[in-house]
């Protein structure tokens, strides 16, 4: 009789889970009432039983949905500290990996741990890097990320309504993820995290403050009026900053200065990372170019008044501004003809970046604007303003999703097929105005006008629908 060599507990290490997860709501800040939707999800953990019992549907999977460092994922972890479950983590742009089946693998063995050590929060980052729309990825990276996609729906599914394992997901691009991801079941309930307000930023303010020795009299409002856009993770930074500042100069106490100068020192950093390459400014210009140059054939759309790509403009990329008829907008005689202008006008990028660069060479900086094209020819349909179905009011509809996609599509192509052939016949002008502010960076109405009139060609009768 031998002695028997007991093998090892052959279970390996979690390695998505992260330790001692110790957040909690009052950590989260400025978020109003989005709070008590998430201690709702809480309770799915402490009341399951209770809930299941009454009949209540526990939903498979949460989608924040918000910019980045908003707090999306402080409260996903605070979810987990509240409830006192393990967290798991894991960022979806990690799926996407060159080997085929790495990614659904990786899906499997993350799912795979948190049923193991339920109950657990399993927070995915960045759904949209795996989760974007079937089909809109050509190529074998493509075919990838189906698998890994399929794979994360099978995983979700398996889960639904069990209430031990919940999934907590993270986009700032909802509007692009796949149909069957937010299907019922699956990511069923979305939370919109905006950027926080006034108020909002005094109390994330105030929260980080909280661990620092702050001077009794710091006025938050200021420093609150002075970052307007900023979101937690940059408030955060602030309070670090000013920290360092303190530290400095030998004090003891942060002050109101301190905070005023980080603010400051945020907002540089911020405007140093939108340095951008020649390439960059070429691509933005030919976007905003586009915008402008198809503009100015639609009647209510043609009033422009600048355009720009400076980060300054406090927008993301550049953009195109139009002096709109806004009695005509907000009561609602906007003609059906000018909502086929806008949508063009929208998909004006797409269609430039194709003629200037080609398909090979597309790049993805139109992303926003298609989408709005993509929305506002959908609620077109759904308006019942396409010919096809006129006069369709919205709760009719529910059978017939398909058809109006692909009206939708079919509205869609045409104002790019006429944005196409405005742009085609106006190489010239969009090189100029392209060229113009790539120097400048912005173009005033005089300037930008003073180019369409050397320059332009346009129909007297632009194409219509
Ligand atoms: P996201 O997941 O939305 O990109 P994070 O949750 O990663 O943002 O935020 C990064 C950091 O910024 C957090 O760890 C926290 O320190 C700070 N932060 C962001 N939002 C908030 C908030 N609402 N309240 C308090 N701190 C915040």
């Amino acid at each position: 009789s031998g002695a028997r060599v007991r093998r090892a507990h052959s279970k390996r290490l979690p390695q998505y889970m992260e330790r001692g997860v110790d957040v909690k709501f009052k950590d989260v800040a400025g978020l109003g009432n989005i709070r008590l939707e998430l201690e709702e999800i809480v309770k799915f953990f402490t009341m399951g039983e209770v809930y299941r019992r009454r009949g209540v549907k526990i939903p498979g999977g949460i989608l924040l949905c918000g910019p980045p460092g908003v707090g999306k994922t402080l409260l996903a972890k605070a979810v987990a500290g509240e409830a006192g479950v393990n967290f798991f983590s894991i960022s979806a742009s990690q799926f996407v990996e060159i080997y085929v089946g790495v990614g659904a693998s990786r899906v499997r063995a993350l799912y795979q741990e948190a049923r193991d050590n339920a109950p657990s929060v399993v927070f995915i980052d960045e759904l949209d890097a795996v989760g974007r729309e079937r089909g809109l990825i050509k190529g074998s990276g493509g075919q990838e990320r189906d698998a890994t996609l399929n794979q994360l729906l099978v995983c979700l599914d398996g889960f639904e309504g069990r209430g031990d394992v919940i999934t907590i997901a993270a986009t700032n691009r909802p509007d692009i993820l796949d149909p069957a991801l937010v299907r019922p079941g699956r990511f069923d309930r979305k939370i919109y995290i905006p950027k926080p307000s006034l108020a909002g930023r005094v109390e994330i303010l105030k929260v980080h403050a909280q661990k620092k020795p702050m001077a009794e009299d710091v006025d938050y409002v200021a420093v609150a009026s002075m970052t307007e856009g900023m979101v937690g993770a940059e408030l955060a930074n602030i309070v670090e900053i000013a920290a360092i500042n303190m530290m400095r100069d030998g004090r003891v106490e942060i002050t109101t200065d301190d905070l005023l100068q980080a603010a400051q020192i945020e907002e540089r950093g911020m405007l140093d990372k939108k340095e951008r390459s020649e390439e960059m400014w070429k691509r933005l210009a030919l976007n905003e170019a586009a915008m402008a140059v198809v503009a100015v054939n639609f009647p209510d759309l043609k009033n422009i008044e600048f355009v720009t790509i400076s980060p300054r403009a406090g927008r993301e990329l550049g953009y195109v501004r139009v002096k709109m008829d806004h009695l005509k907008f907000s009561s609602g005689m906007l003609s059906r003809q000018s909502l086929l202008d806008h949508i063009t006008v929208q998909i004006a990028p797409r269609a430039a970046d194709e003629i200037w660069y080609g398909e090979e060479q597309l790049s993805t900086i139109w992303a926003e604007t298609a989408d709005n094209a993509r929305s506002a020819a959908r609620s077109f349909v759904l308006g019942g303003l396409s010919e096809k179905f006129y006069g369709l009011a919205d709760f009719w509809v529910v059978d017939r999703i398909n058809e109006i996609d692909l009206e939708a599509l079919h509205i869609l192509s045409k104002c790019y097929e006429r944005a196409n052939k405005i742009l085609k016949q106006n190489r010239i002008l969009m090189d100029k105005v392209v060229d113009e502010l790539v120097t400048k960076k912005s173009l005033t109405k005089q300037e930008f006008f003073h180019l369409v009139e050397e320059n332009g060609q346009f129909d007297p009768y632009p194409p219509s629908i």
